[in-house]
Order: structure tokens, then sequence, then C-alpha cells
């Protein structure tokens, strides 16, 4: 699928600004009603609509820029819908043509109307984000109503067409005037805009075809999602009017924190204390990583602080290809409580090095010897 910055063409760093002037400059370039029976402007037309209604909300633009067009399509199938544009659409055919050759106007039939997207926060175990987990969450929504089916009719009885506009939600003035003839198209006062009448309504949802309801939703969460992350479910939103589609239903993820493990992006942090000697001398550790205990050699001469990068020991990256690293870093330990004999023998191992072991020295003296090594 071809990249939404480069259909609009405008850089990645573009503003809400400049992306709603390019989206215009190219809808006006390639609509339907200006290039008729054009099927490459019309197909066009329909990618730079999905280009927008991506780019053109900040949300759905951080979930793109994050998860590409998997973080926005959901199960992966875009529906043009063009229902959320009519405010841009009356923006940019707000030409001055006479004789009603253009069918967009601010009074024209209300249309399906889109539902509302919701969002549900979503706590996950540090685990849980790291390795991917199947969680059922529940949502209260407005939903189709039960009892008939979204009709807002009675059960039994039929939505009637509106006699006063037959239907089409709008009743149109012909005007005469110097330019030739006018149409002016307003809503059916009658109907509201919808072109049908309920004469007797439902009980249930009072008419409006809707009810609240709860609902049980399973959601997939991959394997490497962290705070911010947010999962969008298509279609699970509250329910669309007039025969709109549903809206989306958005997961926000947090991540707790972990007891050893401290994750910055896909990459792991582990601290682990060693012994002096095992510092000194080398030795073969057991670490904890994501995955379980391993053995890990500690080189001989290790420096206090010393970080070792585990290659692909990190976290799967989210899209599915790659993985973290892992970085443990090691902390010498210094022994408190020592026995005389220990004692004894760090002062020998001290003698055995060339600088005996007296109990005091000057702090200069110190630092030179530090730094002599
Ligand atoms: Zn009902
Ligand atoms: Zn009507």
């Amino acid at each position: 699928m071809k990249d939404y910055y480069e259909i609009l063409n405008v850089s990645r760093d573009a503003s809400q600004d400049e992306i709603k002037s390019a989206f215009r400059k190219l809808a006006k370039k390639y609509h339907p009603d200006l290039n008729p029976n054009d099927k490459e402007a019309e197909r066009k037309f329909k990618e730079i609509n999905e280009a927008y209604e991506v780019l053109g909300d900040p949300e759905k633009r951080k979930r793109y820029d994050t998860f590409g067009h998997d973080g926005v399509n959901g199960q992966g199938n875009f529906e043009g819908g063009f229902g959320g544009f009519s405010d841009i659409f009356d923006d940019i055919f707000d030409f001055d043509i006479f004789g009603g050759g253009f069918g967009r106007s601010s009074s024209r039939r209300r249309g399906p109307v889109r539902g509302a997207d919701l969002r549900y926060n979503l706590d996950l175990e540090f685990e849980e984000a790291i390795f991917g987990v199947e969680k059922e969450i529940q949502i209260r929504r407005s939903d189709t109503c039960s009892t008939c089916n979204g009709s807002g009719a009675k059960p039994g009885t039929q939505k009637e067409t509106c006699s006063k506009c037959n239907g089409r939600g709008e009743v149109r003035y012909a005007q005469q005037t110097p330019f030739g003839q006018f149409v002016r198209v307003a809503t059916c006062d009658q109907c509201g805009g919808t072109g049908e009448i309920i004469r007797e309504k439902c009980q249930n949802c009072s008419g409006t075809g809707k009810e609240m309801k709860n609902k049980r939703i399973k959601v997939k969460v991959p394997a490497g999602v962290d705070t911010g992350s947010i999962i969008s479910i298509r279609g699970e939103g509250e329910a669309g009017e007039n025969g709109g589609l549903p809206g989306d239903l958005f997961i926000y993820i947090t991540v707790k924190e972990h007891e050893i493990f401290e994750r910055k992006g896909n990459d792991i942090y582990l601290t682990v204390p060693i012994s002096f000697t095992d510092a000194a001398l080398g030795a073969e550790i057991e670490i904890p990583t994501l995955e379980g205990t391993e053995s890990f050699t500690i080189p001989a001469g290790t420096q206090p602080g010393t970080s070792f990068r585990l290659r692909n020991k990190g976290v799967p990256n989210v899209k599915g290809i790659g993985k973290g690293d892992l970085y443990l870093q090691v902390e010498v330990k210094v022994p408190t409580k020592l026995t005389q004999r220990q004692k004894e023998l760090l002062k020998e191992f001290a003698k055995e090095s060339g600088e005996p072991y007296k109990g005091k020295k000057g702090f200069f003296n110190k630092v030179r010897d530090a730094f002599s090594n």
C-alpha cells in the first residue's frame, strides 16, 4: 500500500494546516464531478481521501506513524467512508455555481452518519506487553436497538416515506435569476432530512434505533506493545445513524513496571551484582532474561559498571520484524564483613601486587596511584 504522506505529497513533519491544504488542492483536482468517467481520477480521489482521513486526524496520524497501515486499518480493509468529510467538502465546493450543477450544498439530505469512536484504557503486565496476550474487555456503548433492529419503528410497523420530500430528505425551490434558473435546496422540515417518517415508535429505543449495551470484546494484543501504544478495532465503536458505519474502538495501552528489568523502547536493561573475585578472575554466572535464566561468561578483569550487550534478547518489534537487545550491567560488590583470614589474604594480595597495605595513604597519592595503572 502506498505511503499516505506520499499520496498527499507532504513531508512527514508537515503541520496539520499543510496537510489540509494539500488535501484540498488534490481533492479539487481529482473530484469525480470534475472528471466524469475518469477511472484513474476516481482511484486517485479515493486514495487522497483515505490518506487524509488518517493524516488529517492527529490521533490517527500518530498511530499511522507508529504502526504504519496496520495501526489505522484494524482488520486491514479500508472502507473509504466519506461520512466524516462533509465539512471539508462543503468548504471545497463553495464555488459560485448557478444552475444547481453541483449536488453539494450545506442543506442537503441527511445521509449516513458514522458512529462515535470509543476509547478504552488497558493496563498490561510487563510480560504481557512483551509476549502479547489475548484479553477480554467489557465496554458499554450505544448499539443498534435489538427490538427494532435499528429502524426505530415499532416491530410489525414500517417506516413510511415522507410525503413532503418523497423520501429525498430535501426540498428544492426553483428560482429565476438573471443568470438563469437557480435551484435552492433545503432540508425537509417534515422528516428532518431522513426521508422517512416513523408513525409508531419502537418502545425500547423511543425511535432512535439505538440502545446502550454491554459488550465483551476479545482483544489480541500483539507482542512488543508499550505504554502509549494504541490498538484499533474497526467497527466496535458506537452504532452509526441512518445506515452509517459504526465507529471504531481504540485501546490505549499502559504497561506496568518490572522488578528487575527496565525497558527503554525495545531494549531491556538489567543490573547484575557480582563479587569482586568474579570480576577479577572471570566467571560463568546465571542471569535472568525475558525468556528465562541463561548462563553468561563474565570475562576476567571486568571493571565495575561495565555493560554487556546481548543481541536480540530484548523486546520483539511490534511490527513483527526484529527484536531489541538486552544490556547487562555488572555491579561489583565489595565485601563488607571479612573474617580474620580473609583480611590476611587480602593484605597478602596487596603485598603480591607490589603495594603493601598500610591502612593509611594521602588522598593525592591515592588519586595518582589510581591513574598510574
Ligand atoms: Zn428500537
Ligand atoms: Zn421529508
